[in-house]
């Protein structure tokens, strides 16, 4: 079937080489009639993905992700015997050493390096250190440091778009002030760490267009430190100074899927915020106005989430929640978010209380503590494969179109979007769902044109356009704004 798309593909674009530009829809016509085609918008080699399958690339990196390889990195990870962020001062008489944050994250750094030894030195493995001042979660001035690996992109524009996955790799016991005794954490967030590793070990051996970074935090339990300063230096510093554009941000706290009765190893939970945490009184206005609650950048990362495990055999189906986070409570993307960038949640289906935030003990027969045995480690790499497989995709598009329009100078019963076109795009595609459905449910190509007129309603339904290259990779799809 492939090959005879290929060869179709190769006939028609000998035809369409040699025919004379007057002669070159006839021709196109002509070869469509002959192979019982139907000819339609977009050309033969911007078949969307899901009609080529999925990426065999990707595909085999995927297959390279290891529940062996993860449970090595969370076992490792809880052999400090503490990461409490509070530990990174001199160790406490007594303790080991070879105990605690600092060495942790100093292994995190050579595995990272590690990596990109066996990919010819592919990745630029770096460290954001700051000194937290005294407050009230943090006693005395205290060592912040992020480690990060950037798998920079070979296109030169293009590596300026940055899609990031993170965890916190800090951990604590039911005292947060405590940085002394056992604060494994297993499931928070050394699960979360190993798939941002197991994601740069994998995605190490393949390139894409825009860059990729696999980041791992610290702070996080004191709130949200690690994560609000790397955030801060990638929108005042790494934006200003290298020109990034952070577009997607995906935070993995708590992924090792518990044990414990009443999980669900089929699925994990995505969480989107709606109305950006970032948006002014104007912009929430605006989306008041529109009915646009629903369609932030960062609840379209949750929806090319949902797809990319409908084109990608993970062994995961997501759920989306439709809430910033768990209720009340908050993670790494949301300081993110705060700075405006997109960025979603995964969570395992249901938390075992007991087994996070405890100190390791066992009363009234039953076990606390955030230990290594209640993780499930094929659960992790299903997990690091949904992960791996978002980060592939979404690198390998081309950026989402710009400046996309919907126009509404007259009243009418068609509507027509307009957008700006990007690099390396084939093809756009626009994307509508009715206003009670979650997720796009139906596309149409647009070709290499960058405007479209549907006959449907824009007062029944709510659209968005997207970029897809020539191998069907496909951008994060972007809701347009009026024209009036
Ligand atoms: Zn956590």
């Amino acid at each position: 079937m492939q090959i005879c798309t290929l060869a179709m593909r190769g006939l028609f674009l000998s035809l369409m080489r040699r025919a004379t530009p007057a002669f070159r829809p006839w021709a196109a016509g002509a070869v469509f009639y002959l192979l019982g085609m139907p000819v339609y918008g977009n050309t033969p080699g911007n078949t969307p993905r899901a009609q080529q399958g999925p990426d065999p690339a990707i595909v085999a990196a995927l297959g390279a992700v290891s529940p062996a390889r993860v449970q090595a990195t969370i076992e490792k990870l809880v052999s400090f015997h503490t990461r409490s962020t509070l530990s990174s001062g001199a160790p406490p008489a007594g303790a080991p050493s070879g105990q605690g944050i600092v060495a942790a994250r100093e292994w995190i750094r050579g595995e990272f390096e590690r990596y990109s030894q066996a990919c010819g030195g592919c990745l630029e493995v770096k460290t954001d250190g700051f000194t937290e001042p005294a407050g009230d979660r943090v006693p005395k001035p205290t060592e912040i440091v992020n480690v990060y690996a950037i798998l920079r992109g070979s296109d030169t524009e293009e590596a300026k778009r940055i899609v990031l996955v993170t965890g916190h790799y800090d951990s604590r016991n039911s005292d947060n002030d405590d940085a002394v005794a056992a604060a494994p954490g297993a499931n928070d967030d050394a699960s979360g760490t190993a798939v941002s590793l197991e994601c740069a070990r994998v995605l190490s051996r393949l390139k894409f267009p825009a860059t990729i970074v696999f980041l791992t935090v610290a702070g996080e339990e004191q709130g949200l430190y690690g994560s609000a300063h790397f955030a801060k230096v990638v929108k005042e510093k790494m934006a200003k100074e290298q020109g990034w554009r952070l577009a997607a941000v995906l935070n993995n706290d708590i992924v090792g899927g518990d044990r414990s009765e009443g999980r669900n190893p089929d699925t994990v939970r995505v969480f989107s915020e709606g109305i950006p945490l970032s948006a002014s009184a104007d912009d929430v206005r605006r989306i008041r106005g529109l009915g646009g609650e629903s369609d932030s950048a960062s609840r379209q990362i949750a929806r090319y989430i949902a797809e990319t495990a409908t084109t990608f055999d993970t062994g995961l189906k997501p759920t989306l929640v439709f809430r910033p986070d768990r209720y009340l409570r908050g993670g790494d993307h949301s300081a993110f978010n705060a700075q405006g960038f997109a960025g979603v949640r995964f969570t395992e289906y249901r938390e075992n209380y007991n087994h996070q935030h405890q100190n390791v003990r066992t009363e009234n027969g039953i076990e606390y503590g955030d230990l290594p045995k209640f993780v499930d480690y094929d659960y992790v790499a299903k997990v690091a494969r949904l992960n791996a497989a978002t980060l592939a995709s979404l690198a390998s598009a081309p950026a989402p179109p710009g400046n996309v329009r919907l126009q509404t100078k007259e009243l009418q019963n068609d509507s027509t979007l307009t957008w700006d076109a990007v690099p390396r795009a084939a093809n756009y595609e626009v994307l509508w769902r009715d206003t009670t459905s979650p997720t796009w449910d139906h596309w149409e190509p647009a070709g290499g044109e960058t405007h479209a007129t549907l006959k449907m309603s824009k007062d029944n339904v709510i659209f968005a356009v997207r970029s897809v290259d020539a191998s069907g990779h496909r951008s994060l799809a972007v809701a347009p704004q009026p024209e009036r």
